[in-house]
């Protein structure tokens, strides 16, 4: 009776074990495919984000520079460590469409989540 309950927690411990990794092996596959999806910005962009995001957290950092991969701009690094990746194209109406929402103090809350890094 005993060895038996033992063998069941045993399987549930494989299971746990099981799951575990297939989460992390999907996390890894989920990473990668966003880590492709890099979208190249312009130097200027990268200075408007960073603006904003001196803006949005009361950044008193006065240097920062571009991350680059390869020859691409993809972000920016703010001299107080925050870091921004583009990772999706930048809205249609271009570096105003960002200006503009500066205005909105929602904006600005979903502005700074959007720019968290991982
Ligand atoms: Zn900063």
């Amino acid at each position: 009776m005993r060895s038996t309950q033992i063998h069941m927690v045993n399987g549930m411990l494989e299971i746990l074990v099981f799951a575990s990794w297939a989460c992390l092996a999907t996390y890894a596959i989920w990473y990668s495919t966003v880590a492709k999806h890099y979208a190249p910005i312009t130097p200027n962009d990268a200075r408007i984000l960073w603006k904003i995001h001196k803006q949005s957290i009361q950044c008193a950092s006065r240097k920062w520079r571009v991350i680059k991969r390869g020859n691409r701009v993809i972000g920016f690094e703010c001299e107080c460590g925050f870091k921004h990746i583009q990772k999706r194209p930048i809205v249609s109406n271009g570096p105003a469409a960002y200006i503009k929402s500066q205005n909105s103090r929602t904006s600005l809350n979903k502005l700074s989540t959007t720019y968290k890094i991982e």
